[in-house]
């Protein structure tokens, strides 16, 4: 397990040196490690090398670790990253920090409705398919500023920004091109809706360098952290 905290400090590493090249401040670059099909034990020894915030994709998996860990509740965020499906959203709304998988604006409601009173409101990112036609899930860019103008008036869900999961690409500049979409696609919704939007999520183990280069503010990361999946 300790290697979790050596491939923790290489990726931080990695994200340092990328704000170095964009210019950009270090804690502007929220490092969200992926922890799904790792176990428990993997998400306590990353909390125990600084990691704070984690991201799951499966909803019934998460909850059988955020059990295993309740004693870390207040030490450590957890972000639904996954597809979420409308008989779902209750639990999501009760246990999770943040979603950034909101692809439609019925569950952005559900989880407005179901998000108790006691708890902060959820913080929310629309998924955006900047890949065209190789990628199902996500709205189109066309259709994110009518669903982001309605999320932004929920009570009990705050919106933050964008995600995007971009295709691989081969070459630096390639990885660059849909994340930079996703920014442009954010800086058009605060300058013509005022939603004062500040999240982009995306950028992975692969990609990360390109991400930040292109203004991510949350990074993905599973393999470089955890090691490859089954
Ligand atoms: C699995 C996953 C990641 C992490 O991918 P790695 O390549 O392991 O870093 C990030 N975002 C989403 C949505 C994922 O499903």
């Amino acid at each position: 397990m300790a290697t979790i905290a050596h491939n923790r400090q290489q990726v931080i590493a990695r994200i340092v040196r990328a704000c170095v090249q964009a210019q950009r401040s270090v804690d502007s670059v929220t490092l969200l490690a992926v922890s799904k099909t790792f176990g428990a034990e993997a998400v306590r020894a990353a909390a125990a090398a600084g990691q704070r915030a984690f991201g799951e994709n499966y909803v019934q998996e998460a909850l059988e670790k955020m059990a295993a860990l309740a004693e870390l509740r207040d030490a450590i965020e957890w972000h639904l990253i996954g597809p979420l499906q409308g008989n779902k959203t209750r639990v999501v709304a009760e246990a999770f920090d943040w979603v950034h998988s909101v692809d439609r604006l019925k569950i952005a409601q559900r989880l407005s409705e179901q998000r108790p009173a006691a708890l902060a409101p959820l913080q929310l990112c629309l998924q955006v398919n900047t890949s065209g036609e190789a990628s199902k899930s996500g709205l189109a860019p066309d259709e994110a500023a009518a669903v982001a103008v309605e999320v932004a008036r929920l009570p009990r869900v705050r919106l933050r920004g964008l995600m995007a999961i971009p295709e691989p690409a081969a070459s630096i500049e390639a990885q660059r091109a849909p994340h930079r979409m996703l920014r442009e696609l954010l800086a058009q919704l605060n300058c013509r809706h005022g939603l004062g939007l500040d999240t982009l999520s995306m950028g992975m183990s692969a990609d990360l360098e390109a991400a930040v280069l292109e203004g991510a503010t949350i990074v993905r990361v599973g393999s470089a952290l955890f090691g490859a999946r089954a």
